[in-house]
């Protein structure tokens, strides 16, 4: 059984990242009918179970446009609020694509903080997931108006690599105006070969990949760089070109279309070694033998009424380790709520968390998706 159907229920989630160079047509705003092909094929794959989650670029090139900035060497900050500008417009073109298949889809702009605070993360994530299961299409960007050099993804690249972990994708979609990764530049060199597969993180694809575009701000190197953090979390990457007919139809059929990087381990490996390798535990839970049982047997969500004691001080967001009565430890995983709440709420169903805190931040201490079972 593959992940998405543990996790989603049959359900195939998909990154797909849209890159400024196949958005724009030369700066010169955005290319909307390309945009209505994309969204045709993401609905219609809908329906077979798929779900996408989709991190565009474009907003500056898209602003620039608009102000009429195309020729226009712009400082940081006219950037900024090109960004801002352009980001309507790309919300709007999304938004009216999704619109025709009565699909909503939501803005969501993250900075490199939202990721890096293990909170922070864990809120994006849980708004992600209930984007999800409302069947909405979240539209990711870096939050380019307020970003400064310290808090910068920098590239959509990378951004859409720590998209891919927080959704546990997979498979990231990474479409570009290029054919897929090649084995040198196709530019110098006419008889360069486009390689078909390789393993995310393998050193010598590195040597392969020349320096970014104009327009957007990654080349080849930030999307393997990309991959090789979705591997991570057990993704699977394919960069591809954005121009070629039907092309997410056809990498849903199983064609092989462009570069596919394949994860090393196997995906759920990938994703037990990705949340166990998470700094040490911050605090231990002790759970009854009944937690425990349903735990290894069904790899359910651990709730409070199965904890017995709670042991030291952590966040909520931070790793804990839960452990039998015998000390001896079971799980792991992201805790949804903090040391001194989950005292106050351990032992009691899921039903009285409002009534002892006062609010209901999730029914789960830690959600499956977030938890491996060791
Ligand atoms: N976030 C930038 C934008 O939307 C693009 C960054 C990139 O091209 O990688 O304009």
């Amino acid at each position: 059984m593959s992940r998405a159907e543990t996790a989603d229920n049959g359900k195939q989630r998909w990154v797909v990242k849209l890159g400024s160079a196949l958005l724009t047509d030369d700066g010169c705003g955005l290319r909307r009918s390309a945009i209505a092909d994309w969204v045709a094929q993401m609905a219609q794959l809908r329906g077979r179970g798929f779900r996408f989650i989709i991190v565009s670029s474009g907003a500056i090139a898209e602003g620039r446009a608009r102000l009429g900035w195309n020729l226009r060497r712009v400082s940081l900050h006219e950037q900024q609020a090109a960004a801002a500008v352009g980001q309507m417009g790309l919300i709007q073109a999304y938004e009216s694509a999704f619109q025709g298949y009565s699909i909503h889809t939501a803005q969501i702009l993250l900075t490199h903080d939202d990721v890096a605070d293990r909170k922070r993360y864990l809120n994006a994530r849980s708004t992600l997931r209930t984007l999800l299961e409302l069947g909405v299409v979240p539209i990711i960007n870096e939050n380019d108006s307020v970003a400064t050099d310290e808090i910068r993804f920098g590239d959509n690249d990378t951004l859409a690599g720590l998209v891919a972990n927080l959704a546990e994708a997979d498979r990231l979609v990474i479409l570009t105006d290029q054919a897929g990764l090649y084995d040198r530049d196709p530019g110098e060199f006419p008889d360069a070969g486009l390689i078909r597969t390789g393993q995310a993180g393998d050193p010598a694809l590195l040597d392969c990949a020349g320096p970014g575009g104009a327009l957007g701000r990654g080349g080849m190197l930030t999307k393997l760089k990309a991959a090789e953090t979705a591997a991570k979390s057990g993704t699977e990457t394919v960069i591809c070109s954005g121009l070629e007919a039907d092309v997410l139809l056809r990498i849903a059929a199983g064609e092989q279309v462009g570069t596919l990087l394949g994860v090393a381990r196997s995906p759920l490996a990938a994703r037990k070694q990705w949340l166990a390798g998470h700094k040490r535990p911050a605090g231990t839970l002790v759970l009854d033998d009944g937690a425990c049982k349903v735990l290894a047997e069904r790899g359910s969500s651990l709730l409070a009424v199965g904890i017995i004691a709670v042991h030291g001080e952590f966040k909520r967001g931070e790793i804990v380790s839960c452990a039998g009565r015998d000390g001896r430890e079971v799980a792991r995983g992201l805790a949804n709520y903090n040391a001194g709440e989950t005292r106050t709420i351990m032992g009691r169903s899921s039903d009285s968390i409002e009534e002892l805190l006062g609010y209901v931040d999730d029914e789960e201490l830690i959600h499956r998706d977030n938890m491996v079972v060791l």
